[in-house]
């Protein structure tokens, strides 16, 4: 196997459990005897070793200034149950937390990082585990993962595999990104009408061959069942709604009315999906595709106040550079949204940019407060849920952070 030394000392944040190398931390990289390239192959195992010499872990070679993702420490090679033993493990967390339940079958299984697979996302819906690499090492192993998937968790028949839009672009990548990679189930699948995945109780019809991500946002979970206890006899809009997972615990808490919109026809279409199937009956559920900030202007003009709004908006900043502008966005949606908020109503307001840190976005909401004048209080501070873990070594799998603000 090819080996990856460091400089002196930059061997101490691997003994941390930090999980990537730098490239600027490497002094010299030896290759092995299959190589006629100059440098080792995007997506191939290496072994990490100290200036000294010490074994330090094993791990995914790549091309960028993170040049390793470490997936075994302290190892030359990975072990042959490698997979097995990581999905097994990341199960019976799932299972220990009580998330797997009749009634619920939706959740995430390896959220990368968070449980020691950089690189990698698992969600499993049901009947069947939808997988997404962020790395060629991951790609690579795809089937070696589908199979431990099979193996491991009871529920999953199907392994569908999606990293179309998520494997670094520039790479020579061999094999498909996207289809299913096991399909066993007949009761399967994506969109057809006998599918529904169960998150507390409730059924949602995932699309995850044409929807966003991996076809849900399973990290709202927790605060969808925090809408559900201030709803009761509500007005509330869910803003960037997607499928309508805060509009179904909105209508099971009691909710007068709630308004679901979208930029997405498609979202759109789902959500009705999901209120008819859950309240078949419901008159006071309305969902309308529209851009967030047109909605907004529109509703106020036309005098229209909510008691409970959610604004759970896409990523603002994707990159570092885009920060500042990603701030402006915040402060700017969430003055629209406070506006138009009752005396004594409550805002929900999420940010999933992971480059915009938890005080920034505090910030932006701040001073979104301070533009309008009103009296608001932060009642919660949210975050992700406990099956998006943060490995405490890497702080960098923080990305979800929301507030709820009690509005005078
Ligand atoms: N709250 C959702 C997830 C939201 S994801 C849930 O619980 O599942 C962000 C959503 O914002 C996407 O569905 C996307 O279609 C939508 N979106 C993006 N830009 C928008 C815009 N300008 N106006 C309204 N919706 C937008």
């Amino acid at each position: 196997m090819t080996t990856v030394y460091l400089k002196p000392h930059k061997e101490e944040s691997l003994k941390r459990f930090h999980p990537w190398v730098f490239s600027g931390a490497i002094a010299k990289v030896v290759l092995d005897a299959s190589h006629e390239a100059s440098k080792p192959q995007e997506g191939e195992l290496v072994c990490v070793r100290s200036a000294a010499n010490e074994v330090l872990g094993v791990g995914h070679w790549q091309i960028g200034s993170i040049a390793v993702r470490i997936l075994a420490f302290g190892l030359e090679e990975l072990p042959a149950d490698f997979w097995n033993e990581r999905i097994r493990a990341a199960y019976q967390v799932r299972n220990a937390i009580g998330l797997i339940r009749p009634d619920n079958n939706t959740f995430r299984l390896i959220h990368g990082e968070g449980d020691f697979l950089p690189g990698l996302i698992v969600d499993v819906y049901a009947d069947t585990a939808v997988v997404q690499a962020h790395s060629v090492g991951m790609h690579v192993y795809r089937n070696e993962i589908a199979q431990a998937l099979l193996d491991e968790v009871p529920q999953v028949k199907n392994v569908y595999y999606k990293s179309d839009d998520t494997l670094p672009f520039k790479a020579a990548i061999e094999g498909e990104k996207v289809g299913y990679l096991i399909e066993n189930s007949k009761l399967k699948i994506n969109n057809s009408e006998e599918f529904w995945s169960l998150e507390n109780g409730l059924f949602f019809r995932i699309d995850w061959l044409r929807g966003q991500k991996t076809g849900f946002f399973v990290d709202q979970r927790e605060n969808r069942a925090l809408v559900e206890r201030y709803a009761k006899d509500k007005d509330v809009l869910n803003m960037f709604c997607y499928t309508g997972g805060f509009s179904l615990y909105a209508l099971r808490g009691g909710a007068k009315t709630v308004d679901s919109v979208d930029v997405s026809q498609k979202a759109i279409d789902l959500v009705n999906i999901n209120v008819s199937k859950n309240f078949p009956e419901a008159t006071n559920h309305t969902a309308v595709a529209a851009d967030a900030f047109e909605y907004l202007s529109a509703q106020k003009n036309a005098g229209k106040t909510y008691d409970l709004i959610i604004l759970d908006p896409p990523a603002f900043a994707k990159h570092r550079d885009a920060v500042k502008n990603a701030l402006r966005g915040y402060q700017r949606i969430n003055a629209k949204a406070i506006e138009m908020i009752r005396p004594g109503g409550i805002l929900f307001t999420f940010s999933c940019s992971q480059a915009v840190d938890k005080e920034a976005f505090r910030l932006a909401v701040f001073s979104a407060a301070a533009q309008v004048g009103r009296k608001v209080r932060i009642m919660h501070q949210l975050h992700q849920p406990q099956d998006h873990p943060i490995n405490i070594y890497h702080p960098e799998g923080e990305y979800l952070k929301g507030l709820v603000l009690y509005v005078e």
